[in-house]
């Protein structure tokens, strides 16, 4: 680990202590959060740490959130300016005790970060929504560069993974984006939970059919001991195969490695998505 790099990582922690704002990469304890500050990129997690799903693999505490911050928005820029970052990915735990599910609040810190002339591009990662096409406007009006959903699982694994969520309410979501052709799309897939590699491709197969431009596939590691068991390990020849399937099936950009993450080099595939 280069000193530049250390020292860089101790003053973006700081911004983000001193603004009280959260992000992914520091929570998630993600293994590519280095590279991804000193290439100017982050992941700010608004509307609070406490989500009202409560999937399997997921780290997040689940239960009753706080009440939205009304100075959230305006925070998240300034730490994005302050960061001197260019590329910002916004994403939320899931809040379906809001009318909206949040949606506002997306658009809200979408805005705010359009104020700032460094910026090269805001992606969102949001919850479903639960289909709503009144959230899904909001924020699609906030116009996102990237609008990013993760799909998580194969079909046959959604009522384990994630129960409160489901299979075709997320690619129809994806679809009712894309259809707007104002932003990019892209999902995740985990692998590791079960699914077998011909599951992995109908996966693959169905998200390129609602017009995702980006996929991202990472290995499933379980957060803590009591979080779903990882099944299987994925060797990175198969990794490969998901890619080449990807691409032949249409997607413009994919990430698809064992430390791939939603937001791994959001900006370069944001790039290569644009063709
Ligand atoms: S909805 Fe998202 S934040 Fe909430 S438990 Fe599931 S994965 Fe975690």
């Amino acid at each position: 680990m280069d000193l530049r790099t250390d020292q860089h990582y101790v003053e973006v922690s700081q911004v983000l202590r001193e603004k009280g704002l959260h992000t992914v990469c520091k929570s998630a304890k993600c293994p590519n959060r280095h590279a991804c500050w000193n290439a100017g990129t982050a992941t700010f997690m608004i509307l609070g740490e406490t989500c009202t799903r409560n999937c399997g693999f997921c780290g997040i505490q689940s239960g009753r959130p706080m009440a939205p911050d009304l100075h959230e928005a305006q925070r998240v820029a300034d730490a994005a300016a302050i960061m001197k970052l260019r590329y910002v990915v916004v994403t939320s735990v899931t809040r379906d005790d809001l009318p909206d599910g949040g949606a506002d609040h997306f658009a809200q810190v979408i805005r705010a970060l359009r104020t700032n002339p460094g910026l090269t591009g805001v992606e969102v990662l949001t919850p479903d929504f639960n289909g709503s096409e009144e959230s899904l406007s909001t924020v699609a009006e906030a116009r996102p560069d990237v609008f990013n959903h993760n799909l998580e699982t194969v079909r046959s694994l959604q009522q384990k993974i994630r129960p409160q969520a489901s299979y075709r309410c997320s690619l129809d979501v994806l679809s009712r984006m894309a259809q707007r052709g104002t932003m990019r799309i892209k999902s995740g897939l985990m692998v590791g939970l079960g699914e077998t590699d011909d599951e992995v491709l109908e996966a693959i197969h169905d998200l390129a059919s609602v017009g995702c431009h980006i996929l991202t596939v990472g290995q499933y590691l379980a957060p803590e001991r009591h979080h779903y068991p990882v099944q299987r390990y994925v060797s990175p020849d198969v990794f490969d195969l998901y890619r080449e399937e990807a691409l032949k099936a249409g997607i413009r950009a994919v990430a698809s490695a064992p430390l791939v993450r939603s937001s791994y080099r959001a900006a370069e595939l944001m790039k290569q998505a644009e063709g």
